[in-house]
């Protein structure tokens, strides 16, 4: 027996449905064929009196559909004080439609603040989710002793396995994870071989569809999975949630801006499906807001940056070589664009003590030539590449006079510490921010850490750390320092691998300084 829309709505089932009632459990039951919890749950967004929560019915992932019929499909939830669930405060239902992939996204408020809080989702006559925790955020004018974020991304499936999100998840106190993208990967399955250790299913992924299967692949992994149920989660995106390397409408291949466009639009579409993000954040026919601020009381503004969607195309053609692009040529002229630009630069301020700009590509200078090459060569897709608009930035910190600016990036896959100078030409001089490069979960494979790499910290004065292995870096925050933990894997090209933290560092307000710890 299958049932259509039409006939739930003929028959009152919807209704029933909808409301919840005993009697619509059995309709439903069928169709689904399966636990539709297979995706997991989410938090995200934290605002002082709620989150967002999240699920995607999926009963067997990788099928069609998720192996779900396409109708609506009502989901329940509710957010209690205690793991059992025995102080329920807030209870609804939502509809899981297909128009949006059976996502299920709720904006839980009337919350307190700053307390942790327990939800889970189900499905009339089928399974119960597993249940998720999240914090929301303190109240606006609290005076917060301390805070702590997680800050990890770029998790190609094929590269390796998840154990840095189960440790992740394992690490205690989190307010959120600051998530910087390339969640996942759009290439096709490779063979296995040299850093292919599991394979994507199917080719490079263009439609929607497409793009929601590999969604769902990547969400079955159970680290991934328990990392999103151990707090909430601030997502942002980087390149490879569309295509490697995009910027504005343009692709790295020179593909029509009209065509590719409608490829940033399945992208989105499913990067907003499979995210615990709110409301403002689904696409419409114009495109997405990402860009967002999120407050933790009067000791930390996090401005979430898209670096991607407004971008002029990169200098150069994308190519960094010295030879064909000059330090002076990596001149494209914007990054944020300008509504963001703006934003950014009236949000900044001393209101609170710390800004977070929580983002994709690094912005301090990086001379990337290899060892013995005699002259510099910058990446043209970093904000290297974007130097009139990296000014900007640089001149917005400056004119307010602040000392406060902690920068967090990825992309790179590789942990880096440095310092963002006034002048890119003077590395070593005087500082406006500091920069913490979190590697990546799973990227790269195992990576070399720093064999091969001691020039790079020769040609870069104002970098601390330079080192490639896996993992992902905590930020303890109060208001007298900030401390950041470098986090990183043993192995994890093969299950099983464990973290370690290689190295600590403390930063002051109002002095953009790194001090090695430990
Ligand atoms: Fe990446
Ligand atoms: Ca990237």
């Amino acid at each position: 027996m299958t049932i259509d829309r039409r006939t739930l709505i003929r028959t009152g089932a919807g209704l029933a449905l909808f409301a919840g009632l005993p009697a619509s459990a059995a309709v439903l039951a069928r169709p689904l064929g399966g636990n539709p919890f297979m995706l997991g749950v989410a938090a995200g967004d934290p605002w002082p009196d709620g989150f967002v929560i999240w699920t995607r019915l999926a009963p067997r992932p990788l099928d069609e559909h998720g192996g779900m019929p396409q109708v609506a499909v009502p989901v329940a939830w509710e957010v209690a004080e205690d793991e059992r669930f025995a102080r329920v405060v807030r209870k609804g239902e939502a509809l899981a439609r297909p128009e949006l992939g059976h996502s299920v996204h709720v904006e839980v408020s009337g919350l307190r603040p700053h307390r942790h809080y327990w939800y889970r989702f189900s499905v009339a006559g089928s399974d119960v989710s597993p249940t998720g925790m999240a914090r929301t955020a303190p109240a606006a004018d609290a005076a917060l002793d301390r805070l702590r974020i997680g800050v990890a991304g770029c998790q190609h499936w094929e590269a390796g396995f998840y154990d840095a999100w189960g440790a992740l998840a394992r690490e205690p106190d989190l307010d959120f994870v600051f998530h910087y993208g390339d969640y996942i990967y759009e290439g096709a399955g490779r063979p296995f071989g040299e850093h292919v250790v599991r394979q994507h299913v199917g080719d490079e992924i263009y439609s929607l569809d497409d793009y929601r299967r590999r969604y769902a692949q990547y969400k079955t992994d159970p680290h991934l999975q328990a990392a999103h149920q151990a707090s909430a989660f601030v997502m942002s995106f980087d390149d490879h949630e569309i295509d490697n390397n995009w910027a504005g409408a343009y692709d790295q291949d020179g593909t029509p801006p009209e065509a590719f466009l409608l490829r940033r639009m399945a992208g989105y579409q499913a990067w907003y499906e499979n995210m615990p993000v709110r409301r403002a954040q689904m696409p419409g026919m114009q495109g997405l807001t990402a860009y967002r601020r999120l407050d933790y009381g009067r000791l930390l503004r996090t401005h979430v940056l898209d670096t991607r969607s407004y971008r002029t195309d990169q200098s150069c053609k994308d190519i960094a070589r010295a030879e064909t692009c000059t330090p002076e040529a990596h001149a494209s002229p914007d990054m944020l664009g300008h509504a963001q630009e703006a934003w950014l630069d009236e949000g900044l301020g001393n209101v609170r003590t710390w800004n977070l700009l929580a983002q994709q590509v690094i912005v301090m200078p990086l001379d990337v030539r290899a060892a013995g090459q005699d002259r510099p060569v910058f990446e043209t897709d970093l904000w290297d590449g974007y130097r009139p608009a990296k000014a900007r930035l640089v001149d917005s910190i400056r004119r307010q006079g602040l000392g406060n600016v902690v920068i967090a990036t990825g992309d790179h896959h590789k942990h880096a510490a440095g310092i963002v100078p006034e002048r890119d030409e003077a590395p070593d001089g005087p500082a406006v921010a500091v920069e913490f490069l979190a590697t990546s979960i799973s990227s790269g494979g195992n990576g070399h850490g720093d064999d091969g790499l001691a020039h790079m910290l020769a040609n870069n004065p104002n970098l601390d750390l330079y080192t490639e292995l896996r993992g992902y870096q905590l930020f303890d925050i109060t208001p007298r320092s900030w401390t950041t933990d470098v986090k990183v894997m043993d192995e994890v090209e093969k299950p099983g691998g464990t973290i370690r933290t290689l190295v600590r560092y403390h930063v002051e307000p109002g002095r953009p300084q790194l001090h090695r710890v430990a």
